[in-house]
């Protein structure tokens, strides 16, 4: 069969605890969404089931490693697990009172020894700079420190976050009241989310920039300096209808973007290939080598992974994804038009190469 190898992709925000639940419309505002999300975390689905299924998917379908979020005590990184999907379970700490997310960093933390291999696959993730105390979040990176554990975020994931850092009020705070669980600080920081994350020693220690969606040219800098990644997820971006991500401007000065799915509350489809054709189509400024850098190269350093299984060298056991059917003019196309046509449309995925076993849409798979 002939096919086009390229290295396999990396699926760098997923929620697969969240897997098989259905989209939350985005009507309202982004608070009313996230409080329709907790909803469906007690509605008391088998989670390891539906994240294993949902991993299995992504497997099949050219993604070698996840980036994501476990706001399980385990079960969603079970279920990546049992699918075999490689990438990185970040365990989520959400706390707005000083004490509930000590607490939950503490079971947190418990968690990760039950789970072992710390280090190679697990990660921490302070949900959102409105949800976990001020004073916790620079724990949470000390901790992460300490025990080798990489750092992901959702931050600046829209103005209405921003509006709230800065000025302690908008959607929000009713929100954070309507809960009833305290506040984040004791005033507004009076800073932007980005600035605030920094302070917080969270940029400085590596952690990824989940979304980074509202940023002025300011936050740029920071996470230039830095030598941030961010991770954009295209899907998710259009439920919300935002305005069109910095993405250009971020790679152009250095940072590393990387490309993920979100979840299955805020996306039609959890299909990381799919995604990343939709973008291509949405945003024709977007050159398709940025797209390919992002959803390998990219994702592998958002999730602190090593380089090795993406390379292809003598000796190593491999990953990656071919994809076909042939271009007829393969031979005389060059690798801008190469990328260009895997996002065209009319590529699509024939199998994934999973540390040397072979994975086809669907289901078959072999040595
Ligand atoms: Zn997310």
């Amino acid at each position: 069969m002939d096919g086009v190898l390229i290295p396999g992709l990396v699926n760098a925000h997923s929620h697969l605890d969240l897997a098989g639940s259905p989209a939350v419309p985005s009507r309202g505002s982004f608070p009313e969404w996230l409080r329709s999300v907790g909803a469906l975390r007690a509605s008391g689905r088998n989670i390891v089931d539906a994240a294993s299924q949902e991993a299995q998917s992504l497997a099949q379908c050219g993604v070698v490693a996840v980036g994501d979020i476990d706001g399980s005590q385990g079960e969603g990184t079970r279920g990546r697990r049992l699918a075999k999907l490689g990438g990185r379970s970040y365990l989520e700490i959400i706390g707005v009172e000083r004490e509930a997310a000590r607490q939950r960093l503490a079971s947190v933390m418990r968690t990760v020894d039950t789970l072992g291999c710390a280090g190679h696959e697990l990660g921490l993730s302070p949900h959102a700079p409105y949800s976990v105390h001020e004073d916790v979040l620079p724990e949470i990176v000390r901790a992460g420190e300490v025990r080798g554990l990489p750092l992901a975020m959702h931050i600046a994931e829209s103005a209405d976050e921003t509006r709230y850092l800065m000025h302690g009020d908008g959607p929000f705070a009713g929100f954070l009241e309507s809960i009833g669980q305290g506040k984040p600080f004791a005033r507004p920081p009076g800073i932007r989310p980005i600035e605030y994350v920094e302070r917080a020693g969270l940029l400085a220690s590596g952690g990824a920039v989940i979304h980074g969606n509202d940023l002025d040219d300011d936050d740029i800098d920071r996470l230039a300096r830095h030598q941030s990644s961010v991770v954009y997820c295209h899907g998710t971006h259009r439920h919300f209808d935002r305005p069109p991500h910095r993405l250009l401007e971020l790679d152009g000065v250095g940072v590393d973007v990387a490309f993920g799915t979100d979840s299955a509350a805020s996306n039609q489809e959890v299909d990381l290939f799919s995604e990343l054709v939709r973008l291509a189509a949405d945003r024709p400024d977007v050159p398709p080598l940025l797209i390919l850098k992002g959803a390998t190269h990219g994702g592998r350093r958002a999730l602190k992974l090593p380089e090795g299984p993406a390379t292809w060298a003598v000796g190593s056991v491999a990953d990656g994804c071919v994809l076909g059917p042939c271009p007829e003019d393969l031979e005389s196309m060059g690798s801008d038009a190469l990328a260009s046509w895997a996002w065209s449309g009319e590529a699509s995925v024939l199998f994934t190469v999973h540390a040397g076993v072979v994975l086809e849409p669907g289901g078959a798979s072999s040595e």
